[in-house]
């Protein structure tokens, strides 16, 4: 029996079972195909790292001895879809049996599963050995414990009990609490320094010329000559290393921070390796767990990370499982404005969007924060098209796949599913923005004002949003506070916000 096994991109675990023994009646296949680069607009960045990484995958098995087919993106041969060459392998190599991982992505798993039951030979799925829970636990666990609520807190703590993580006995947590937070909200002011960033240094100038002369269309600053993600495994495990030693023990109190200055300050950058799977996530929890027996670490830091890996990760993963295909087209307030110019180009005068923007162009990066209380804010409260957003966060950052990318931006982000993930609009005034980072020093715009051509844009559309929304949003608890607010606030005023927030929404491009 000849069998053909399918890696896709973000399959490069090299630790699979699958690649415990080379094995020549096994063949391999990876391919860089244009049904991958063109189901999004992709930043460059993000299409040259998977490719080097695949591409560093493929040597590393034929290496160890195994038997690889790989399709480069200018090969004559790639038929640029991956069942048309399936076919042709299965055609050429007389393949009696086809097997692969499970997809993350639903699109993936779903043209697979129909590729597959119409093959007339032998076909598997197994498992992609990477993450702590099956696709559908999560639901299972919620349909159970969830008393009709999807609370990522109930979730995580009993991922910490089940998997004995940072636990002092079997039901009680390390330190006596579960959750650090409260110590974890700080604004950074420049101290501490954060470390220098840890990740190499590659030039892929000549992958880069042969996927633009391939015609593959993208965005964001390729950097060529300077892609800065691990590509590897020993790459990855080296980058974690330096994490775990620099910044881990400030992670933390800085979290929530936002800098010009620093635009990484002591996030891990390890989205991109743990996405494509060169870093387990138990290795990575781990490896935090170890620092903070040792004393490297305090607690509210390795508790605040390892919440991100095996609760956030996992929840994430078990929504978009339980929500999909439909999840894709929720969108409960409607919102159909187009991006505005600046979404391509950072060119806005607004300081805090500029950066986040800015960054995210140039660096296929922006830390969680600047995704959720910057960029995603200002599309929820400026009403901009679900689609469009979920498209181009899906599209910008190097480690977007859309398992992970599609509950945080439509479900947290824009409350597009009415609130299945998130109790309320993670929404803001400039107050917020002003005391979390430096962004509004030196911006054109006044952060205290509402109305008047120099106002901070978020202000009005941040209570004109409340107040077209009351309806549906005065009901939750969560906000009592906030529309008790808006109650006392005089007509006039209310009226000044709603023009004002009329003409800032007819005007994006030139915010
Ligand atoms: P750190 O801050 O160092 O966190 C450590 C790790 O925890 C991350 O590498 C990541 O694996 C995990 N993690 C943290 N938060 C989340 C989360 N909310 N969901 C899932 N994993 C999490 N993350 C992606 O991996 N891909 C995406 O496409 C993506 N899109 C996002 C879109 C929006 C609107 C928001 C608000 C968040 C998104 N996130 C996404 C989550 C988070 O922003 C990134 O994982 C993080 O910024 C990656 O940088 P880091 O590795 O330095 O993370
Ligand atoms: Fe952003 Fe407003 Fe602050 Fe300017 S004033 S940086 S637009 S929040």
């Amino acid at each position: 029996m000849t069998t053909l096994r399918l890696i896709l991109g973000d399959q490069l675990n090299p630790a699979h079972s699958w690649f415990v023994e080379p094995d020549a009646t096994v063949h391999y296949v990876m391919m860089e195909v244009r049904q991958e680069t063109d189901y999004v607009l992709h930043h460059a960045q993000k299409i040259i790292a998977i490719f080097a990484a695949m591409r560093r995958f493929a040597d590393g098995l034929r290496e160890a001895g195994h038997r690889v087919h790989y399709l480069k993106i200018d090969d004559t041969a790639n038929e640029h879809s991956v069942p048309a060459n399936l076919d042709a392998l299965i055609a050429s190599q007389g393949i009696d049996r086809f097997e692969y991982q499970a997809p993350d992505e639903w699109r993936l798993d779903h043209q697979l599963d129909a590729y597959a039951k119409a093959l007339p030979i032998a076909t598997q799925m197994v498992d992609s050995e990477h993450f702590f829970t099956g696709r559908h636990e999560t639901k299972q666990f919620f349909d159970t414990h969830g008393k009709g609520q999807w609370l990522m807190e109930r979730f995580y703590r009993h991922m910490r009990t089940q998997h004995g993580v940072l636990m002092e006995t079997e039901h009680r947590p390390a330190g006596g609490q579960w959750n650090y937070d409260h110590d974890n909200r700080r604004a950074w002011h420049g101290e501490p320094p954060p470390p220098e960033d840890p990740r190499p240094v590659h030039d892929h100038s000549k992958l880069w010329r042969d996927i633009v002369a391939a015609g593959v269309n993208s965005f964001g600053n390729p950097q060529a000559a300077r892609i800065r993600w691990p590509l590897d495994r020993a790459e990855a495990l080296q980058h974690l290393a330096r994490f775990i030693e620099e910044a881990l023990p400030n992670f933390g109190a800085w979290q929530d921070a936002m800098s010009t200055h620093e635009p990484r300050l002591f996030h891990s950058q390890l989205s991109f390796a743990l996405n494509t799977k060169m870093l387990n996530p138990r290795e990575v929890v781990e490896a935090a767990e170890e620092a903070y027996r040792a004393h490297r670490a305090e607690l509210p830091s390795v508790e605040g990370f390892i919440r991100q890996i095996i609760g956030w990760r996992e929840y994430i993963r078990g929504v978009y499982w339980a929500q999909m295909p439909r999840y894709a087209s929720k969108n409960v307030f409607r919102h159909k404005r187009a991006l505005p110019q600046w979404f391509w180009s950072g060119d806005t005068r607004m300081r805090c969007l500029k950066h986040a923007v800015g960054q995210s162009l140039e660096e296929a990066h922006a830390h969680h924060i600047q995704r959720l209380m910057i960029i995603g804010n200002f599309a929820l409260l400026a009403g901009l098209s679900v689609p469009e957003v979920c498209a181009w966060y899906l599209g910008v950052y190097i480690d977007a796949f859309e398992w992970v990318e599609l509950p945080n931006t439509l479900g947290m982000s824009q409350f597009a599913d009415g609130g299945l993930m998130a109790s309320k609009p993670y929404v803001s005034s400039a107050a917020y923005i002003d005391r979390m980072s430096d962004y509004c020093k030196g911006c054109a715009y006044d952060r205290k004002r509402r109305n008047g051509e120099d106002a901070c844009p978020f202000n009005a559309l941040y209570w004109d949003f409340l107040a077209r929304n009351e309806a549906t949003l005065g009901r939750n608890h969560r906000l009592t506070m906030i529309y008790k607010q808006l109650s006392r606030m005089p007509d006039e005023e209310r009226a000044a916000i709603a023009t004002k927030a009329r003409a800032l929404k007819a005007n994006l491009d030139s915010l």
